[in-house]
């Protein structure tokens, strides 16, 4: 039976007791994540899925899925790109305990009994999202300006260096 997501997650607890969670929060209701898009009212799908592996190491299973509307790098015009960070992560008390692990696994060292949950799945959403977002389709390029921008920026520092070197010489 699913059930809301508590605000922190007690990971010894919900692990041994196998719970599983899910809920429908709003883009934001995660502020580093609001910072960065401009569709804050989305919805995000949150399921997580609690278990003991081995009797003592707790494993979150994740889905997190979401629909974040950034700045295309090539038409710099909005690009709605869909997110759909899985992980599996396991939380170990010691380096000798993931040898019993699958490697499908991703471990996590000496982490808090208890964490914020909005964090954590903040953490997940925020290494899923591309570094430069751009449509899928070929957008239109603003290329020229953009090199042009570059351009500028390229010539702008040593513009700075110049005058700098001659104020020293005055
Ligand atoms: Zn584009």
């Amino acid at each position: 039976m699913k059930q809301g997501i508590p605000e922190r997650i007690k990971l010894f607890k919900f692990a041994s007791r196998s719970m599983n969670f899910s809920h429908i929060y709003q883009v934001k209701d995660f502020p580093r994540i609001g910072a960065l898009v401009s569709n804050v009212d989305a919805p995000v799908n949150v399921e997580l899925d609690f278990s003991l592996v081995d009797h003592k190491i707790p494993c979150i299973k994740g889905k997190i899925k979401l629909n974040v509307a950034l700045t295309c790098q090539r038409c710099l015009n909005d690009v709605s790109i869909r997110l759909q960070p899985n992980f599996q992560l396991a939380f170990l008390q010691n380096e000798q305990q993931g040898e019993e692990l699958d490697s499908n696994f991703e471990t996590i060292l000496n982490a808090d009994e208890e964490f914020s949950t909005i964090e954590f799945i903040t953490d997940e959403v925020l290494i899923s999202i591309p570094m430069i977002p751009m449509h899928e389709h070929e957008c239109a390029s603003y290329k020229e300006e953009t090199q042009l921008i570059e351009e500028q920026k390229r010539e702008n520092p040593f513009a700075i260096l110049k005058q700098l070197k001659n104020s020293t010489k005055e």
